[in-house]
Parts: C-alpha cells; sequence; structure tokens
C-alpha cells in the first residue's frame, strides 16, 4: 500500500478540456477520476458547505483552501472506505486540484504527482468553449464574460505558479485545440508507460497466460 496516492494530475484553464478527458480516463480500469468542481457541484446549496461555494463560484473565484482541501480528503477516503476507488492498484487522476501553491503544498503529505498533464489553447479558444458550456450545462460560473475573465485571470495568477513546483521532466504539455479523441490519444500514449511501470512486469504476464491457457475457458460475453 502506497503512502500517497500515485497520482496524475490534468492540468489547464478552465475550458482547456480537463473534464471531458478525465471522465474518459476514469472509465478505464486502474484510473479513478476526481474533480473538485464535480464534488462541489454536487453540494446542497441550502446548506453551509453548499452555499460557501456558491458564493465563491458564482464570482469566479477559488474557494477557501483549507475548505477544500478537508473536503476533497475527506471525499477520497470516503471513496476508498467504500471501495470505489483502490489505490494500491489504481492511478488518481486529479483534475482542478491543486489550483493554487497552497493547495499544492496542503496535498504534500497525500498525493505523489507522476505526471502532470498539461492542456493547452488561446485563451478566445478556451472562452468560447465556456460560452457554449454555459448554455449546455448551466453552469453559474460560465455564465458571463465578467465571470469567465475572471477565472482566466485567477488560472494565470494563481494556478499557473503550481506548475513550477514540481520538476520540468514530469510536465507533459499537450495541444487542447485538437480533435477530443487526438487530445486523449496523445494522454494515453503518456501514461501507459506510467501505468506499467507501476503494475510491473506480472500483471501483463497474467493476463497473457490466460489468454493463452486453453484450459480456461473463453470469458463470458466475448
Ligand atoms: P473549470 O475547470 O471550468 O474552472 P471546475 O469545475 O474545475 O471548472 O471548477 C468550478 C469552480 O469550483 C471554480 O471556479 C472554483 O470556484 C471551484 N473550485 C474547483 N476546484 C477548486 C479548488 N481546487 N480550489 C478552490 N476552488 C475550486
Amino acid at each position: 500500500m502506497p503512502d500517497r496516492y500515485r497520482t496524475i494530475l490534468l492540468f489547464g484553464a478552465p475550458g482547456s478540456g480537463k473534464g471531458t478527458q478525465g471522465r474518459i480516463l476514469g472509465t478505464i480500469p486502474g484510473f479513478y477520476h476526481s474533480a473538485t468542481g464535480d464534488i462541489f457541484r454536487t453540494l446542497d446549496l441550502q446548506s453551509e458547505i453548499g452555499r460557501k461555494y456558491w458564493e465563491y463560484a458564482s464570482r469566479g473565484e477559488l474557494v477557501p483552501d483549507e475548505f477544500t482541501i478537508k473536503l476533497w480528503k475527506q471525499f477520497i477516503k470516503g471513496v476508498e472506505l467504500i471501495n470505489q476507488f483502490h489505490p494500491e492498484t489504481e492511478l488518481l487522476v486529479l483534475d482542478g486540484l491543486p489550483r493554487n501553491v497552497t493547495q499544492a503544498r496542503l496535498l504534500q503529505d497525500t498525493i505523489e504527482v507522476v505526471a502532470i498533464i498539461y492542456l493547452r489553447a488561446e485563451r478566445a479558444k478556451m472562452v468560447e468553449r465556456l460560452r457554449r458550456r454555459a448554455l449546455k450545462e448551466n453552469r453559474i460560473d460560465d455564465a458571463s464574460d465578467v465571470v469567465i475573465n475572471k477565472r482566466m485571470e485567477v488560472f494565470g495568477r494563481e494556478t499557473r505558479p503550481v506548475l513550477d513546483l514540481y520538476p520540468p521532466e514530469v510536465v507533459h504539455r499537450i495541444d487542447a485545440t485538437m480533435s477530443q479523441i487526438r487530445v486523449l490519444s496523445e494522454i494515453i500514449r503518456i501514461l501507459v508507460p506510467l501505468k506499467e511501470a507501476i503494475d510491473g512486469p506480472d500483471d501483463a504476464d497474467v493476463a497473457a497466460s490466460v489468454a493463452s491457457d486453453p484450459g480456461v475457458p473463453a470469458s463470458s460475453g466475448v
């Protein structure tokens, strides 16, 4: 059992496509996707914590750090306890966290960052995507250009410096304006060797021997 969660950070400004790619990665065996924005959006807006989220997100600001980290740590422990997330065998795909240097420090004892996928695009392109998302997903924080601009500014000022905390060799820059499937394929190309190195040779051997063993019945439905 590793002492910290082995983690891939999905990094990029709002509208860069982190959520879309993260959700796809989360469906691949051996990966667990966790997005702080999604956790916040499940909060009951009548509750105190729900109101706190609303207060900040509707202005395009970050929810306070201690509160965010505490909530996320509770969440991840919870999914581990109910057997949804298996840190011994799974890589954590973290989306929207850490979002500033303080959060990165508060997470140091909890996550081991093995790679950072940095999705990059021109600001105009990302703003255009956010405007479309506002219509489709009814997101309070995409509702106005003032809020969108504020979030872009927060990314540049607070989130972007997080990259400088990690060794350059773990940072992988990807052009987020390519088609979704091409962005995905670039991400997978980066993740395959990392995942295999963590699994060790045994995993592939077991899969290969099961496939070639005539004594093992073919799995149902294939
Ligand atoms: P996007 O990537 O488009 O900004 P998210 O769903 O990641 O969307 O975040 C939506 C909002 O939730 C943010 O604008 C912020 O108010 C809040 N939020 C999400 N993650 C964090 C975080 N790590 N720290 C503080 N606030 C956060």
